[in-house]
């Protein structure tokens, strides 16, 4: 029996103590009191640790990590049309697998156990894709690798490499959900990419891919008012509106963003089992608004967090993320209550995990050993006495001591373990050295 003996461990909203966890591979076995480890055990005493589940990101784009600073302060037609699209052209398989190690690793040692990666630079094929898996099977990441449909003919200005037919889209991602059948680290999910870029009959055909292979299906919903009024344009009708006509508002498919709806719509939401990733840092940083968290919550709505892209955020942190999800609440509704520390660290662990059909967000029997123990001694975290506020509201990444993935240990005292950070920052130099500075 392998045990692992941390100080506290974080079990259902509360911190224990004198408890252990017992694993059986790469699982959690039970959580013990300590004192009933058997005598043959083979207990690695972590010291003074806080133990918690690992974070999950539900949304991001690892390649954009390359694109950080080229893109900031910018009006969000600027953003997409001056960096995202031409930077996107210029990135081969090499850049590819370098944008991925380097927003993997960046997320490892900020607790990230479970990355969404919702790619789009196909290329009319899975060779791209095969770089970004790689490069998270060789950090040990565990992925959602959220496959993405963009039509070929959809009205905006999107580079030809993410553009492929509903068909095709809907086969390679089959191909490659085949091709990673089984890996306990990998799950290929459909992602459409967004109303303006995918047809009703695009968005029906992932849901259907999803159904098939029992998995979620991503579409980025209602991010900026432009997007609202461009859908309201076209279909004559807002975004929720449409996909509650269309048939497409199922238990099965998670809006990325969700900022521009208003009471019916996250009543629709709600009515459908609907979930939704918040991404408070980008919606920020791009200047998209607030959504509203508070009120999704209320509606029993289910709700993940996702840092989104690095040109769209610059970190990879889901605990930055839960400590915006609290602030912006409290800002936008001016109310200090709004969103507790507790709720927000939820969102970014079980609630995650929930919108992804994963088996992680909580240290608990069956789920997989993805586990953040933090340093107990860094000054970040104290007073200990109120320690469920500290890891959202204080914490720094100097207190983020291991990261274990499938009970693995992948980074260690704050490094990496598989790999040596000069390779990583060697390639991303080697990626972005021809672009000067914007
Ligand atoms: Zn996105």
């Amino acid at each position: 029996m392998d045990a692992i003996r941390p100080e506290l461990i974080y079990v259902d909203g509360h911190f224990e103590s004198g408890e252990a966890v017992v694993l059986d591979g790469r699982s959690v076995e039970s959580v013990i009191d300590a004192a009933d480890l058997s005598a043959g055990a083979n207990v690695d005493n972590w010291g003074r640790v806080a133990l918690l589940p690992g974070t999950v990101n539900a949304h991001g784009h690892a390649f954009q990590n390359l694109f950080k600073g080229f893109a900031d302060d910018r009006a969000f037609e600027s953003w997409r049309d001056d960096v995202l699209y031409p930077f996107s052209e210029r990135l081969d398989g090499d850049a590819i697998y370098a944008g991925a190690l380097f927003a993997f690793a960046e997320a490892l040692l900020a607790g990230v156990t479970t990355t969404v990666d919702f790619f789009y630079l196909h290329d009319e094929g899975n060779e791209n894709a095969e770089q970004v898996i790689r490069a998270a099977r060789e950090l040990g990441i565990r992925l959602v690798f959220a496959r993405t449909f963009y039509d070929r003919d959809a009205p905006t200005g999107a580079p030809a490499r993410f553009r492929e037919s509903p068909e095709d889209a809907a086969e390679r991602t089959l191909e490659l959900a085949k091709a990673h059948e089984g890996d306990p680290n990998v799950s290929v999910q459909p992602a459409p990419h967004s109303l303006h870029a995918a047809t009703p009959e695009t968005i029906a055909l992932a849901l259907d891919v999803a159904a098939r292979l029992g998995v979620p299906c991503h579409l980025h919903l209602a991010e900026a008012a432009y997007e609202r009024d461009q859908v309201v344009a076209r279909y004559g009708t807002t975004p929720v509106r449409l996909l509650e006509r269309e048939g497409l508002l199922r238990a099965n498919l998670v809006t990325i963003h969700t900022v521009w709806v208003d009471d019916e719509e996250l009543d629709m939401l709600a009515e459908a089992g609907t979930g939704v990733v918040h991404c408070p840092g980008a919606n920020a940083f791009l200047g998209d608004g607030v959504a509203r968290l508070p009120e999704m919550l209320s509606r029993g709505l289910r709700v993940g967090l996702g840092p989104d892209g690095g040109c769209a955020n610059s970190r990879q942190s889901v605990f930055d993320e839960m400590r915006m999800a609290s602030l912006m609440a409290k800002a936008r509704l001016r109310d200090g209550g709004a969103l507790d520390a507790r709720t927000a660290f939820a969102l970014g662990t079980t609630g995650g995990a929930d919108l992804l059909g994963v088996n992680a967000g909580n240290v608990r029997p069956g789920n997989r050993a993805d586990l953040v123990a933090l340093d107990l001694d860094d000054l970040s975290l104290h007073p200990l006495a109120t320690l469920e506020h500290q890891m959202v509201n204080s914490m720094q990444p100097t207190a983020i001591e291991r990261v274990m993935v499938g009970g693995e240990t992948l980074v260690e005292r704050g490094r990496l373990t598989r790999m040596d950070p000069a390779e990583i920052r060697a390639r991303v130099a080697e990626v972005t050295r021809k672009w000067g500075r914007p």
